[in-house]
């Protein structure tokens, strides 16, 4: 492992060291303060090197921070601001935090975007007479946390670098906790999207200059709401050096990802330079490799957390989620966020969960096991990055010793082959294994740096020391004994303190019977305190020896854990496994658990789900509550159902329901139908009414019609695109013409299986002149003047609204209620019924018949009129040059003009 790893120097011997400045503000730390006594100096020396990170500078038992590093920590974690020689003219700001509580605070540092730099004392006090030798041993940066504690355990996190080139962008990632390391180069204008998809914690912008990325930077900051830093890029020879052992053979990465990649590798490792870290080869990938899900659609389908309250409950991981351990929960949010696009991997899957589901017992025992399987892959970080504790040692051998009993249990005992994705390596890391349980203590203790973690056995020497220092206490009880027979007072103690050591304590009463031999130490209020020279003689024995067996064991401790470290690469490759076969025995659950089937996949295009059911609103809806529903689609036949009914009707809950079954299948998963064809779809495009992007700045509206002209750019043939509600942020005309337009655009142009709820029921004339158009609705029943939601697709448009009897249902005062009847009434009165599209200005300017839901000459228009509209929908206004927009508006004018 260590060998395909440079190991890291110091920052003051390495380039790399400055790296992590380059990316800093620079703090104004006055190089001349004035401050001149050998502490402070050694403190501006290191902080140069780390400019742009908070300096945590161990002072005895406390991390003080000076300058602007105070003042920015103090308001963040609510310190009171002091002053280091508050009596000179320039008093040095300055605040501290206890170094046993320095975990938490740094935690709130980094959280709030700072970068955190540990600078340790790295020689004993005690042991020299000079000033102590310190250096940052680590820095932590939002992307580059190790600290289990402060890493989301179902989640990957990381470190992201984009490198801009013309037309192109390099973009890598790592995630320092387990070794993970992919890139890819993608067009412009879908690097924002892929970093989004990357959801990193922090993004570093390469550049030959940094003023040629500066507005991005700004843009992307704003929109990933993440820390931005800068990263100049180096000479290609010194990035492909720094990428050394991490590239494939094959691997041919352009010149622009290789740029990304070794930012992220220069700058995680500069984080640590004192030991090494594990990053594995770079995986290349293309965005198009897998089913693309962009953010929208992501956030829309609620996959990983709720739209409202951003909650992973009620989300589609929180119901598919059944892994045992955090690496599998890790990978099948991987696997959820890029499903398969082939017919024969998804396949593979599909029989591991089958097998997993019909060998019931087999499962129940597999998981029981993975329970107790700690999180193999940030143990293995950890270990790469020699930072692993002796718990972190006990926890991992107490995983490696499940798996032999894993393997077993998923053999299949009937002489049936068990699918590849549930079998094993042979070699489960046993010598590993060995070599833990050799050294390390069961349940070693939390907080480790007081010793008594290494097994007895394991060391002769710190096996006499720990004999002597026990033996030594034994002793002491001897002597109490002895001396209190000696001296006839029954109540005489020895104790002990760490200030004097070891005393033999008097009370008051008995002073008259202290032996001549006794020499005085201390007065109390209630006793006096006196020594023996034999009692001095033990405790310098037992205090050395106390002493010296800690220090043993930390010696040997980092010993081994440094050795061990060659076993890395075999953890988190075994972690890798675990973690699929935990991924797929928990969709194996719960496909036995909720009643989910195989879907048949194919590389055609039929989608045909009998007896859907939404994955989510079923497990929360009532049992047996659930109406399913059957829907098919296909690009030739039923291309593009128009869903009409009022709202509550079902119509999100139906699309949404057919997009996650087909998402579900394609990442492996049983569906929740009780039969299903899924021909694969290379993209979900979603464009959901609700979405509230205005923190970002954009109007409702605006949003609405960037996110259908992304899905009209982007969706092919094979696409499968959810339209819930277009055209809903404007005024009512406008929004039936967006609406047909887009339809229309979607049947004639783009021909991919599409599902456009909608509450213009107009839209349901589209059918006549829409070969592959099908209108369906969801049925409501009225009842007493009310209406009953039955939930049930059937064919057909819906005639009305039903908004009103909505409203009342919401609420709305039975008064307002009646007088939006009236107002209503009055209106279809006027109209003679509801508007039919032909009625709309646009497509009544050469009707003939207003009746006729949409005439051929309207219609020769309506199209006219709906393209150009499309295509001003569709128009990227930021990628135009004025003179092309004027040109373009022109052509839109003349187009127009032809038909007026
Ligand atoms: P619409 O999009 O037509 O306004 P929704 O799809 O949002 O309606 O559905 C409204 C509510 O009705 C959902 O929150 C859910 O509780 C319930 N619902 C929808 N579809 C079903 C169904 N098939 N079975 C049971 N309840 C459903």
């Amino acid at each position: 492992m260590r060998t395909d790893q440079p190991s890291l120097q110091s920052p003051s011997e390495h380039p790399d060291g400055a790296d992590v400045a380059e990316h800093l503000t620079p703090a104004s730390v006055p190089s001349s303060s004035g401050m001149t006594t050998p502490v402070m100096r050694q403190y501006l020396e290191i902080k140069e090197r780390y400019a742009d990170c908070i300096l945590f500078f161990r002072l005895g038992d406390f991390y003080e921070m000076f300058y602007d590093d105070a003042v920015v920590a103090s308001q963040i974690l609510d310190l009171t601001l002091t002053a280091r020689d508050k009596n000179r003219e320039n008093p040095v700001p300055l605040c501290g935090v206890p170094h046993h509580a320095g975990k938490q605070y740094l935690a709130k540092l980094v959280a709030a975007g700072k970068k955190v730099a540990i600078c340790e004392q790295i020689e004993d006090a005690k042991k020299t007479k000079k000033m102590v030798r310190r250096a940052v041993t680590q820095v932590v940066t939002p992307g580059v946390i190790l600290d289990e504690e402060q890493l989301e355990p179902r989640a990957g996190h990381y470190l992201a670098a984009v490198c801009f080139g013309p037309g192109e962008a390099g973009v890598a990632y790592v995630d320092v906790s387990t070794g993970e390391f992919a890139g890819t180069t993608v067009g412009l204008a879908d690097a924002e999207e892929e970093l989004a998809r990357i959801a990193p914690a922090e993004l570093l912008i390469v550049s030959p200059d940094e003023t040629l990325t500066g507005e991005r930077a700004e843009k992307l900051a704003s929109r990933l709401r993440i820390p931005i830093g800068h990263s100049k890029s180096q000479p290609p020879h010194v990035e492909t050096r720094e990428l050394a052992g991490l590239l494939d053979a094959e691997a041919t990465p352009g010149p622009l990802l290789l740029s990304a990649g070794a930012a992220c590798v220069r700058y995680a490792r500069a984080t640590q330079p004192t030991s090494g870290l594990p990053i594995f080869s770079l995986r290349l990938y293309q965005p198009g490799d897998s089913l693309v899900i962009d953010e929208t659609t992501r956030t829309n389908l609620e996959l990983l957390e709720t739209l409202m309250e951003r909650k992973r409950q009620g989300s589609l991981i929180g119901v598919l989620d059944h892994t045992k351990t955090a690496m599998g929960g890790r990978l099948l949010r991987r696997w959820l966020l890029a499903p398969l696009l082939h017919v024969s991997e998804i396949r593979r899957r599909q029989d591991a969960v089958a097998w997993a589901v019909a060998h019931q017992a087999a499962r129940q025992g597999a998981r029981e096991l993975l329970a107790q399987v700690y999180d193999l892959e940030r143990l293995a970080g950890r270990l790469g990055a020699g930072v692993a504790t002796p718990r972190d040692l006990w926890s991992l051998g107490q995983g490696l010793r499940r798996l032999p009993g894993l393997r077993q249990l998923l053999t299949a005992e009937d002489g049936t082959q068990t699918p590849d994705l549930l079998t094993l390596p042979k070699d489960l890391g046993h010598a590993l294994l060995a070599a833990i349980e050799a050294a390390i203590a069961d349940n070693p203790p939390l907080l480790w740096r007081e010793g008594g973690f290494i097994k007895p056995g394991f060391h002769a020497g710190l096996d006499e020391l720990v004999e002597l220092s026990r033996g030594g206490k034994a002793h002491i009880q001897h002597m109490e004994d002895r001396e209190r027979e000696r001296s006839g007072i029954s109540s005489l103690k020895i104790r002990f303190n760490k200030i004097f050591g070891y005393y033999i304590e008097i009370t008051r009463s008995n002073l008259s019977r202290v032996p001549s031999d006794y020499l005085r130490k201390q007065t109390t209020a209630n006793a006096e305190r006196y020594v023996t020279p034999e009692l001095a003689e033990y405790e310098a024995k037992v205090l050395g020896a106390e002493e010296r067996r800690m220090e043993l064991e930390l010696e040997l401790f980092d010993k081994l854990r440094l050795e061990l470290s060659v076993h890395t690469r075999q953890v988190l490759e075994l972690g890798g496994r675990v973690a699929s076969l935990d991924s797929l025995l928990g969709l194996a659950e719960l496909a036995h658990k909720s009643g989910y089937s195989r879907p048949e996949v194919t590389d055609g295009l039929v989608l045909e789900i009998e007896e859907g059911r939404h994955p989510v609103i079923e497990a929360i809806a009532q049992r047996g509550r659930f109406v399913p529903n059957d829907t098919r689609l296909h690009p030739d036949e039923e291309q593009l159902l128009i869903l009409t009914g009022p709202n509550m009707a079902g119509k999100s809950t139906v699309m949404r329901q057919v997009a996650l079954i087909v998402l579900l299948a394609q990442l492996g998963s049983f569906v929740p139908a009780k039969r299903a064809v899924i021909g694969i779809a290379d993209r979900i495009c979603t464009r959901v009414g609700a979405a509230d992007n205005l923190s970002r700045g954009d109007s409702t509206f605006m949003v609405e019609m960037r996110e259908t002209s992304h899905i009209l750019r982007r969706a092919t043939r094979r696409s499968l695109v959810i339209l819930d509600e277009i055209g809903r942020g404007t005024s009512t005309y406008d929004g039936v013409s967006i609406a047909w337009a887009v339809a229309e655009h979607l049947h004639n142009q783009v021909g991919c299986r599409t599902m456009f709820a909608t509450h213009y029921h107009e839209l349901a004339a589209l059918a006549q002149t829409c070969p592959r158009v099908r209108n369906f609705s969801v049925a409501v029943r009225q009842r007493h003047g009310e209406i009953v939601f039955l939930h049930k697709l059937v064919e057909g448009g819906a005639s009305r609204s039903f908004g009103i009897e909505v409203a009342r249902l919401a609420g709305l005062p039975p008064s307002v209620v009646q007088r939006a009847k009236e107002i209503l009434a009055d209106l279809e009165d006027q109209s003679q019924g509801t508007p039919t599209t032909s009625q709309l200005p646009l497509f009544s300017h050469r009707a003939q018949d207003t009746t006729a839901p949409a005439d051929t000459t309207s219609q020769t228009f309506s199209i006219e009129g709906a393209a150009v509209l499309a295509e001003l929908a569709a128009l990227d206004c930021d990628g135009l040059t004025p003179r092309q927009a004027l040109d373009r508006l022109a052509s839109l004018k003349s187009r127009l003009a032809a038909h007026t």
